[in-house]
């Protein structure tokens, strides 16, 4: 039983008593916080309503996991990857299956130079969070297809497109047998701002097994660089490693 049953099944209890009481006020009023609740749940996977969200990895070291959605970009992706091997630094990528498909030969690099693959849908919907089950396990099957024929490997993890989810999520990613990853630090990248508000907003949220929301697609190359090169310095004075999300989960 998710959290969103046990709320449902309270609302309902609620609603009914308001009815027997004919009290229409706290009636509409359990409707409403019921509503805003689940409207709350769809959008933050913190709160864990629909499913098992993980959003955060083992406390027990000093590391986090550099998580990075909606590539593989060849306008952005390239720099980033230079980048992480100069540092050393391993990530995970949450890859767009379209974006697979287009660059296969920047997937398999990922997988050539130590990175994680995950799985972020096939097409990256706005819609997404309105996809019935069968719809959601074809975008994510379409997907892990593609990560293997272009990479040899496949995904044991899949993230929703901005991290919008409902129970439908939860079951079509059982039923691909993929875990779904939310994140416990982010610096709203994507939006115009810059890299030092971007590390500082990250750095808020940082503890130890924090998984960190960035983006390689869809973003400027220098700003991206800017951020991560900033924000690996910062991690390192804290003293965090960065790992990759399948050790931070273990
Ligand atoms: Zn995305």
């Amino acid at each position: 039983m998710t959290r969103f049953h046990v709320i449902a099944i309270l609302a309902a209890f609620l609603g009914a008593t308001a009815v027997v009481l004919g009290n229409l006020t706290a009636f509409a009023l359990v409707v409403a916080a019921f509503l805003i609740i689940a409207g709350f749940g769809v959008a933050l996977p913190q709160w864990r309503l629909f499913g098992p969200f993980i959003c955060q990895g083992t406390a027990s070291k000093r590391c986090v996991a550099l998580t990075f959605d909606d590539g593989p970009d060849p306008r952005s992706t390239p720099a980033l990857l230079d980048l992480l091997r100069a540092e050393r630094v391993p990530a995970t990528f949450f890859c767009i299956g379209r974006n697979v498909t287009a660059q296969p030969e920047l997937t398999a690099r990922f997988v050539r130079e130590g990175h994680l693959l995950a799985n972020h849908t096939y097409s990256h919907s706005n819609a997404t969070n309105f996809f019935g089950v069968e719809k959601l396990v074809e975008e994510m099957t379409r997907t892990q297809s593609a990560i293997r024929d272009a990479a040899g490997v496949t995904p044991a993890f899949f993230r929703p497109p901005m991290g919008l989810s409902n129970p439908r999520v939860f079951k079509a990613a059982t039923a691909v047998g993929l875990r779904v990853i939310g994140w416990t630090a982010r610096g709203f990248d994507t939006q115009c701002s810059t890299p030092h508000r971007i590390v500082r907003r990250i750095l808020r949220g940082v503890e130890p097994g924090a998984i960190i929301l960035l983006h390689d697609g869809k973003i400027p190359a220098d700003r991206l660089l800017a951020t991560v090169k900033l924000l690996l310095a910062k991690l390192r004075e804290r003293g965090y490693e960065c790992v990759r999300l399948d050790t931070i989960l273990t």
